[in-house]
């Protein structure tokens, strides 16, 4: 249960004074997302950390202000001029002076009765806004803050400026978080002083205190000092919840699976090439940590096109050896199909039973499948998603893996390890993910890298050329196709949109048949995955030259004579998207180009991010720049609560945090298995501030 100490955080906003239903509506959309799982809390608006200030500090006299610029200004009230009757159009102007000149305060709309008893003839005012310079005179159109001498110290010299969204304004949203700032209570340190001096980290109080009641721009900063303890926090608190997942699936007993090495050998002979140094390197670790009784968790990484599916099923062979069972879990069916053809003769040989899962396995057919895998039938499954249904049941799971990891949930890859009670588990990326999102979203992940492609592989040149010269590219595409040559054509959509000006698949296809007729093939999510598999087939076996598709060819197909990829509006596309498209050629031993067709004017965004696809083909600096061009959430699409991104810290501002926090886990973990101690209560609240309460749970039960 979360402590009491922490329960006015975790009320609901409307606790609050002054915020009402309709407002909680508002603040519920601003902080908590599109689909909220609770309502807006006091926490979150303390969390809801404010980009820039407002500074009040420039006191000039009148005739010393400048055009648009804010300034606070002491005068004395001369005259009140209201619209003439029946022209409520016009302003509401209040004549002030100082001893260097006149000024106006402009309201529309404004009620006299009340200016008149803000702003009395004769009286002194400070009053705060931006000033407007016309023919010589100076105006303030409605003042910010109007206060009398004594009431000085309620103008907030310095004011935080907040993200808003609809149904909120800078005042409302700056008395909430005020008012959420009076409900901390005092929270128990849980960083160790030593850290705490060498980092000058304010307590977390201090921290919030300063970031929502700045004293100077600086203050709000994310690498202001408590910015930076907050970041650090939550990273701990994310780093602690990670690793207790991960003690937790590494207790629940696992198995020592330590096969002969004869199915190996034999898939070993069988293919055409010799494995790079970052395969054996690889398929070394995953197999010691196979033959290691504790549980394995590993992630392989792989740029596209460094060959992880071989590693896979040398990982898989290996568990069978051993008398277990394997399951390749991938994103989608074509790819599910592809492994199927790619791994079939190859197990064949080793005496591998393999059979395949996806929505298309029907009826009886399903059935002997379930069947099969509960005697131990079949050795190894390959599969889409399909595979998570609680029919589908082991006899002896050795080995999970989960193909191009980033399409699923952390959740289901948490019941992929539950189908077998000891199975290792593999997880595959095809988008080499930045170390510091490897620790944010998986935690203290094992990695093997494969950071050497095969040798075959060839440098794909990219170019970029607008669409007004599209005529000359079907040109050169024909000319490809006279020569035997195979291309992919990609479009965004797969039928045109009255409301996008963009190329649907269906025309394209429709107008490279007219220059190439039965040599283009069209292939789109929308078709019947047997028409999707003709597709493929043809454009595989060189019925076709040419494949017009959507972007389910994105992840993982194989076809290595296809030498030239079109991206159709590239400008629509992602940085890691292109990349995976474009890792669709240059599989095999000829030349190859990829061709990024865009529509002019091109915005500045989509010119870095074709910048940076001509620069390089190196995936992990593709996937940098893709984090800094886009903000880290966006990359593995799980912005939304309750995904494993974060509220105040920045990936791009916060990283060496994440690895101090990653390596604090640990040593806390070690120290303290059970956080028993009191720092280790301390770190409960920690885990309970940042909604780790799963996490928590996991302790409790041990
Ligand atoms: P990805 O890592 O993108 O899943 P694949 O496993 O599909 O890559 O491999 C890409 C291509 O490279 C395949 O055609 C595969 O047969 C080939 N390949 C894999 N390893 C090697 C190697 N060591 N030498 C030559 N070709 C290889
Ligand atoms: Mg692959």
């Amino acid at each position: 249960m979360r402590p009491d100490i922490l329960n006015p955080l975790f009320a609901p906003v409307e606790k609050l004074p002054g915020i009402g239903p309709k407002l909680a509506v508002s603040l519920t959309k601003l902080l908590r997302g599109n689909n909220p799982d609770t309502g807006a809390r006091v926490i979150d608006l303390l969390f809801h950390l404010p980009h820039s200030v407002i500074d009040r500090r420039n006191r000039p006299e009148i005739a010393d202000t400048h055009q648009g610029v804010l300034a606070t200004i002491k005068v004395r009230i001369d005259r009140h001029e209201p619209p003439p009757r029946g022209k409520g159009r016009l302003p509401y102007r209040i004549y002030v002076h100082d001893e260097t000149g006149e000024m106006a305060l402009t309201y529309f709309h404004g009620q006299g009765s009340w200016l008149e008893k803000q702003m009395p003839v004769g009286s002194v005012r400070y009053v705060s806004g931006k000033v407007d310079w016309f023919n010589g005179r100076a105006a303030m159109v409605h003042p910010d803050y109007v206060v009398a001498e004594e009431k000085l110290h309620e103008l907030p010299m310095i004011e935080p400026v907040y993200p808003l969204s609809a149904g909120i304004s800078q005042k409302i949203i700056n008395k909430a978080v005020r008012a959420a700032v009076t409900h901390l209570p005092d929270l128990p340190e849980w960083i160790e002083a030593n850290v705490l001096a060498r980092q000058s980290f304010p307590t977390v109080q201090e921290a919030l205190g300063r970031l929502h009641n700045p004293q100077d721009a600086l203050d709000v900063s994310p690498q202001a000092v408590a910015w930076k303890r907050l970041a650090y926090d939550e990273m701990l608190a994310g780093q602690l919840a990670l690793a207790l997942v991960r003690s937790k699936m590494k207790r629940g007993a696992g198995k020592a699976w330590k096969g002969d090495g004869s199915k190996r050998r034999i898939i070993l002979d069988a293919i055409p090439y010799e494995l790079t140094g970052a395969q054996k390197r690889s398929v070394g670790e995953i197999v010691s940590d196979m033959e290691n009784p504790q549980r394995m968790l590993r992630l392989l990484q792989g740029d596209v096109g460094s060959g992880k599916t071989i590693v896979a099923l040398l990982a898989c062979a290996a568990a069978i050896e051993a008398g277990g069972q394997a399951t390749i879990m991938a994103p989608t069916e074509i790819l599910a199909r592809q492994h199927l053809a790619t791994i079939g003769p190859l197990a064949e040989k080793a005496g591998i039973r393999l059979a395949i899962l996806t929505g298309r396995e029907k009826g009886k057919e399903r059935e002997r499948i379930y069947a099969e895998l509960a005697s131990g039938d079949i050795d190894l499954l390959v599969g889409t998603h399909a595979i998570f249904q609680a029919n589908v049941v082991f006899k002896d799971l050795a080995l999970g893996i989960v193909d191009e990891q980033h399409r699923f949930g952390v959740h289901q890859r948490l019941s992929l390890a539950s189908k077998g009670g000891a199975a290792d588990i593999l997880v595959m990326t095809a988008t080499p993910i930045p170390r510091t999102l490897v620790l944010t979203f998986f935690g203290d992940m094992d990695v093997s890298k494969l950071d050497e492609k095969p040798p075959t592989r060839q440098k794909v040149i990219t170019n970029a050329l607008s669409m007004e010269r599209l005529d000359e590219l079907v040109g050169r595409v024909s000319d490809a196709v006279a020569k035997g040559g195979k291309i992919y054509w990609i479009c965004p959509l797969v039928e045109d949109n009255d409301e996008l000006p963009v190329t649907s698949v269906e025309t394209r296809f429709a107008a490279l048949q007219k220059v190439l007729g039965e040599r283009v093939g069209l292939i789109h999510g929308r078709m019947k995955p047997a028409e999707k598999d003709a597709a493929m087939d043809a454009f595989k076996n060189g019925r076709t030259q040419v494949l017009v598709a959507t972007t389910v060819i994105e992840v993982g197909v194989d076809v290595p004579d296809a030498t030239i990829m079109v991206i159709e509006h590239a400008e629509r596309f992602g940085l890691a998207q292109l990349h995976q498209l474009r890792g669709r050629v240059g599989r095999g031993s000829m030349a190859s180009t990829c061709l990024l067709l865009y529509k002019a004017p091109l915005g500045e965004v989509a010119q870095a991010r074709i910048k940076i696809m001509r620069e390089t083909e190196d995936g992990f600096r593709i996937a940098e720049e893709d984090l800094r061009l886009r903000g880290e959430g966006e990359i593995l699409g799980t912005r939304q609560s309750g995904g494993p991104g974060f509220q105040i810290a920045r990936a791009e501002e916060h990283g060496e945090l994440l690895e101090i926090a990653r390596d604090d886990a640990r040593l806390i973990l070690n120290d303290d298995p059970d956080l028993a101690s009191p720092r280790g209560q301390a770190l409960r609240v920690l885990l309970y501030l940042f909604s780790k309460d799963d996490a928590v749970r996991l302790l409790q039960a041990g």
